[in-house]
């Protein structure tokens, strides 16, 4: 299939372009290079260097690469994901989340593209009452600009499926971490949020002692229970995801999860076990819920989609990265 990878140079979206290149399917890149990496775009891909919120910039790759053979599927990575930075900056992340989804669900009208892999998150959800594992049909009241956004980008497929008869595949990731098998890729960032890069990167010395969010929480062992899937696992989901859409041309709205949760103190220790990772608990961070577990049920069922990797191998990974990008 030919596809084309709206930030492709990102963490999640680098490796879905490796998976899709080494699996035979034609592809290409798009991205501003904002937060992505250009040499994480596999070499065999097409790389534009375009902004997915310029519309005749992302017009004029749709015309070049529909030139050659059209375009099966458009996975739509490109976004912004900070929840702390959207609360700042709410514009910033409508205009991006968005904006930036309209456009790309222009150009795909335009050039008669008919399939979207949608990047989606567990922050739609919000701050569940329950602490059971979620499943799709569980109400989305998002708690910051982030999350809203992202819930807003949902709608906006529905409605142009609805219209315009596109079939869609949002992917919901819960806690997305690791690197890919070979440690090529991994999560770089000017400034980490996530806990499972700063865990890793406590243990190599290269921030000072993690912080625990808080060790009072109404958990087993007091902390922030999520669950954490590997990076590689979210990618299979992918490709099966495009291949579905190709093959039954019908919709889909999945969790991407293992159904597992891990508490924050259960992640230190598994980093622990590798290199001795330094901690300090602190206050809660606003706006954390206590529990976020995946009910990933329905992805195995349509997909056939079974996460490989468990949490060893994600901090493993993550660790091995690190080392070897030094970052
Ligand atoms: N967390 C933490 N210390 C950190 C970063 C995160 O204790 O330095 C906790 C956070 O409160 C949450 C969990 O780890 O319970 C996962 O947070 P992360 O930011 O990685 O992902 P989120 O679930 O917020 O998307």
């Amino acid at each position: 299939m030919k596809v084309l990878v709206t930030g492709g140079a990102g963490y999640i979206g680098s490796h879905v372009v490796a998976d899709l290149v080494k699996a035979g399917h034609d592809v290409a890149v798009v991205d501003n290079l904002s937060s992505g990496q250009r040499q994480h775009v596999h070499p065999s891909a097409r790389f534009y260097l375009a902004d997915t919120t310029r519309p005749i910039e992302l017009a004029k790759v749709f015309v070049t690469e529909t030139g050659s053979a059209p375009i099966d599927v458009v996975m739509h990575f490109a976004a912004k994901l900070d929840v702390e930075e959207s609360v700042r900056l709410p514009l910033a992340y409508y205009h991006n989340n968005v904006e930036g989804l309209r456009i790309v669900l222009a150009c795909m009208l335009d050039a008669g593209v008919k399939n979207i892999v949608f990047s989606s998150t567990a922050a739609v959800y919000g701050d569940p009452l329950a602490q059971e594992p979620l499943s799709e049909h569980m109400p989305t009241l998002p708690i910051n600009p982030y999350g809203s956004s992202k819930r807003a980008a949902e709608q906006l497929i529905q409605w142009v499926s609805a219209s315009d008869g596109i079939n869609y595949a949002i992917l919901r990731y819960f806690n997305a971490a690791g690197a890919d098998e070979s440690c090529a890729l991994g999560l770089e960032k000017p400034h980490y949020t996530h806990l499972v890069p700063l865990a890793v990167r406590a243990a190599l010395g290269l921030e000072d002692a993690v912080k625990i969010f808080g060790d009072d929480w109404q958990t087993p062992d007091g902390t922030c229970i999520r669950d954490y899937i590997h990076v590689s696992d979210l990618s299979d989901a992918h490709l099966l995801a495009a291949q579905y859409l190709l093959t039954e041309q019908k919709s889909l709205l999945l969790n991407l999860g293992t159904a597992q949760g891990s508490s924050v103190k259960e992640v230190i220790a598994a980093v622990d076990k590798l290199r001795p990772c330094p901690y300090q608990v602190v206050g809660k961070r606003a706006g954390d819920p206590a529990v976020l577990i995946a009910d990933a049920s329905k992805a195995h069922e349509v997909l056939g989609w079974c996460p490989q990797r468990d949490l060893d191998v994600i901090v493993k990974s993550d660790l091995n990265y690190r080392l070897r990008a030094r970052t």
